[in-house]
């Protein structure tokens, strides 16, 4: 496995693949770990989680460092994110007994009641956008729930693959608690197809799931996946337009565009579509893509060149469909993974634009006649991750936000973000499952049902 900077695209580390041999013991180790893991309390568990963020707080700039060079995102950003998977290991730290205690039901029985049982070893797929976030976010509450963690990290950040390895075994968990496998995505569906791998949970893009949630599905195994998305920012006639508009560049840019719930496509009401369009163009102008070790760089290269590619070429495609070009969307001559801020407008469903997910700067300008073409524009997706809705009037944000749109996650005035105390998770093609929350802790539990006549 390579690593490649994408800020000029040269080679800087390299690491061996796993034979499938050694992929076996890792797993039959990580099971050994969880016969024992599973019985040890939770105070100890909580002791070790919280051991953990602390080393993740210490060694923020290290880890971040790492990050930036295999990914290319903002030094100031990779330290960010490390520093919320401190965050939610010091979360489930701290409430996951209470999330997982014994919950007394009412019957004809002298006591019936649900425990949560851990299950095992469970298989995590992950892919190199937040190559951190996403494991912490599955890993704090998988062990806090007493089972073990067998990384497949996507193949450009084996060392951030590794790193989070070294996390947990220097805050003292059992050596195979939770192990990273350098593999490749070919050598997966051998590990669902062994009965140890209990369960499996993914993150990337909606091919990739499907591959792994068929096997698993084969193996009748239980997954949750998170997947793509193409979140519709409504903005209506009474918004906050300045306000509006910045929410919308900051969400469009963040992880230079790289991020699942990165605002995607922005429909906007008729009246206010000239208004809202000048000062998002300002906003994106204003954005400043350099080298991401830099202070003060809004965004770097994309993450892969490849990547870079498939981008333009779903915007040469939009354009070619009758989609104006206001910003950007033309590959800068200097080598490396690197692409422009970029504004389309005029964007309509059957364009590339409004049908597919773009992963990287690029932003799509829909208009609509009122509300409620608004809504049913946002709602015309294959995607179902977030959403968000922009409004002067709080009683019609939440209604549009918790009975009209169909996502996950709706947010009202802001941008969708995650957080370690609310429940992440799509519709449609997004995926299913939830992460974060209680609801994510319990999604690797046996619910068991416990009677007593
Ligand atoms: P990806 O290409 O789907 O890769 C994700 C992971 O799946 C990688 O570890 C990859 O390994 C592995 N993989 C790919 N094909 C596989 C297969 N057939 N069998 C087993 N494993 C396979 O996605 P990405 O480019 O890394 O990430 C971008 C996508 O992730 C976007 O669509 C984004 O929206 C989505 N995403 C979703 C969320 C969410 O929470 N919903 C969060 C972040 C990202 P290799 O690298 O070895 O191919």
């Amino acid at each position: 496995m390579d690593v490649i900077n994408p800020v000029n695209g040269e080679k800087t580390a390299s690491y061996e693949v796993m034979s499938d041999e050694v992929m076996m013991q890792v797993l039959d180790r990580t099971h050994a770990a969880w016969l024992e893991w599973r019985t040890v309390g939770f105070d100890e568990r909580s002791r070790l989680m919280r051991r953990a963020a602390e080393l993740l707080r210490e060694r923020s700039d290290r880890y971040g460092r790492m990050i930036t060079g295999e990914m290319g995102k903002t030094l100031k950003s990779a330290v960010a994110e490390v520093e919320k998977c401190a965050w939610v290991c010091d979360y489930y730290a701290e409430n996951a007994e209470e999330f997982l205690s014994e919950e007394h039901i009412e019957t004809d029985a002298s006591g019936s009641f649900i425990t949560y049982n851990s299950i095992g070893v469970v298989l995590a797929v992950m892919p190199w956008n937040f190559p951190f976030w996403q494991v912490f976010r599955f890993a704090a509450p998988a062990l806090m729930a007493g089972n073990t963690g067998l990384l497949k990290h996507a193949s450009n950040v084996p060392g951030s693959a590794l790193a989070i390895e070294e996390v947990f075994r220097d805050a003292g968990f059992p050596e195979h608690a939770f192990r990273t496998l350098l593999i490749k995505g070919s050598q997966v569906s051998k590990l669902l197809e062994h009965e140890k791998v209990k369960a499996a949970t993914l993150t990337g893009s909606a091919p990739a799931g499907s591959a792994v949630a068929s096997k698993a599905g084969e193996m009748l195994k239980k997954t949750v996946l998170e997947l793509g998305g193409s979140d519709p920012y409504v903005i209506l006639e009474d918004a906050d337009l300045d306000q509006a508009a910045s929410t919308c560049v900051t969400s469009r840019l963040i992880n230079g565009g790289q991020s699942c719930i990165a605002a995607k496509r922005f429909i906007v009401v008729e009246e206010v579509a000239d208004a809202f369009t000048e000062r998002f163009l300002e906003g994106m102008r204003e954005a400043v893509m350099d080298d991401p070790m830099i202070d003060g760089v809004t965004f770097g290269p994309m993450a892969r060149e490849d990547l870079r590619d498939e981008l333009h070429e779903q915007v040469t495609r939009s354009v070619r469909q009758g989609a104006g070009c206001l910003l950007g969307g033309e590959v800068p001559d200097r080598s490396g993974a690197w692409y422009p801020p970029t504004v389309l407008t005029g964007v309509r469903p059957g364009m590339a634009a409004f049908d597919e997910e773009l992963f990287g700067p690029v932003a799509a300008i829909v208009t609509a006649k009122d509300e409620s073409e608004a809504v049913a524009l946002a709602n015309n997706s294959v995607f179902g991750l977030g959403a968000a809705v922009f409004t002067g009037d709080e009683a019609r944000g939440r209604r549009i936000a918790a009975e009209e749109l169909e996502a996950g996650c709706c947010f009202v005035n802001e941008f969708v973000k995650s957080d370690p105390r609310l429940p992440f998770g799509g519709i449609k093609t997004s995926g299913y499952g939830r992460e974060l929350s209680y609801p994510g802790i319990r999604e690797f539990t046996n619910i068991k049902t416990v009677y007593v006549a």
